[in-house]
């Protein structure tokens, strides 16, 4: 007599049932929806370095493929971030040559794209800088220090400005425009020594890359930068920009970048300065840009690309998409398949063949699916575009 009035099973009978609960815990295997993932993010992480970049996280991959809108630093970013000295200037009481000297012997201790050039200038000069103490960087200023006992400043006319130093000469527009070029000035808190003004080149894809982005959608582009509103606005009329923030402190470029989170809820922001990693991090995304950026841009970035070619910004942005396509796909195709062999199953349809197929057979798909993404290369792969 069976437990409660039932009859006990017929060994047959129970042979039925035990395996249609094998069926069932195949079919539950939920191997090809676990394996997907980790799969397509591998394939897209590979990808990314071919073009490059280092991206630190699988979720950062899908957020590039989010990205409807992207915040650029100008100097070295847009530009090559080589700038040339092509001018040097001197007030009445002191020469060119002081100038150069005096800027280099300050700047020689900064990483600063505009130090470098500087640096380089007083050397071809054939300068010997004088000794410098209490050295300090002002980010997205310029520079200070002690020589033979005095003050001296190297920066924008902004910071000047701000800080009331040059005297009034610091003022004037003899000394602090250039149609052209960015421009230096050197000075103590009272009086200006001079100026030196540089050129920088915007990078030679600059405007593909921007036209690319937009044609990927991308409609929020904006140029974010510490240079004077003159020199922004000429270089980002030459690579097709038209909405530029210019005079920005770091700090200045947090705001900016909070500000353009109204317009853009996935916000990139690619720079490589220094002044650039407040911004980097408060961004959706930080893309630390280009093979001289500085190690705190590095540190603050999510993504890090070691190229000097802006248009894998948006073969980037591409690849990502891409990533999110597949794995949604993946997604879709190992519940599907899975559910359709379950309904077999509840109608009493499917064999443990049908169910084993079907378990190897969506790991698989998915994972060549998920492989997919290593082939279709977009022509930023093969070319140096
Ligand atoms: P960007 O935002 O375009 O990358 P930065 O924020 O690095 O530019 O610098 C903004 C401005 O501050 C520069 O255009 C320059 O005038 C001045 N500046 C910053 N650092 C230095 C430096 N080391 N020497 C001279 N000027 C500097
Ligand atoms: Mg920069």
């Amino acid at each position: 007599v069976g437990i409660g009035g039932t009859r006990p099973m017929a060994p047959m009978e129970w042979f039925d049932w035990l395996h249609r609960g094998l069926v069932l815990l195949v079919i539950a295997c939920p191997c090809a929806l676990v394996i997907s993932t980790p799969v397509t993010i591998i394939c897209g992480l590979h990808q990314a370095t071919q073009l490059g970049a280092i991206i630190k996280g699988g979720e950062f991959l899908e957020r590039l493929g989010q990205v409807d809108g992207v915040a650029f630093d100008k100097t070295g970013t847009l530009t090559e971030g080589q700038p040339q000295v092509i001018e040097v200037r001197a007030t009445v009481g002191h020469t060119r040559d002081e100038v150069l000297t005096v800027a280099a012997a300050l700047e020689a201790r900064s990483e600063h794209p505009l130090a470098t050039a500087i640096v380089a200038a007083a050397r071809n000069a054939g300068a010997t800088p004088p000794p410098v103490s209490d050295f300090a960087v002002l980010r997205g200023l310029g520079v200070r220090g002690t020589i033979d006992g005095r003050s001296i400043y190297v920066g924008s006319s902004a910071f000047f400005r701000r800080e009331n130093l040059g005297g009034s000469a610091a003022l004037d527009r003899e000394w602090t425009d250039h149609a052209t070029a960015m421009v230096v000035l050197v000075g103590s808190s009272d009086a200006l020594l001079g100026a030196i003004c540089l050129a920088d080149q915007p990078r030679h894809d600059a405007p593909a890359a921007i036209a690319e982005l937009r044609r990927l959608g991308i409609a929020e582009l904006v140029m974010l930068t510490g240079d004077n509103a003159a020199v922004a606005n000429r270089i980002a009329r030459e690579i097709g920009l038209d909405d530029v923030r210019a005079e920005l402190l770091p700090a200045d470029k947090v705001s900016a970048v909070r500000q353009l989170f109204e317009r853009a809820k996935h916000l990139a922001m690619v720079g490589d300065g220094v002044n650039d990693a407040p911004a980097l991090a408060a961004a959706n995304i930080g893309i630390a840009f280009g093979s001289q950026a500085s190690a705190t841009a590095l540190e603050s970035a999510d993504v890090v690309v070691l190229s000097q070619h802006l248009m894998r910004i948006p073969a980037l942005i591409k690849l990502g998409r891409r990533t999110r396509r597949l794995l949604a796909q993946n997604i879709v195709l190992a519940i599907t398949i899975k559910v359709a062999v379950l309904l077999l199953a509840a109608a009493g349809l499917a064999t443990m063949w049908m169910a084993v197929v079907a378990d190897v057979g969506a790991s698989l798909l998915v994972i060549f699916n998920g492989m997919r993404l290593l082939k279709n290369r977009s022509a930023a792969f093969t070319k140096d575009v």
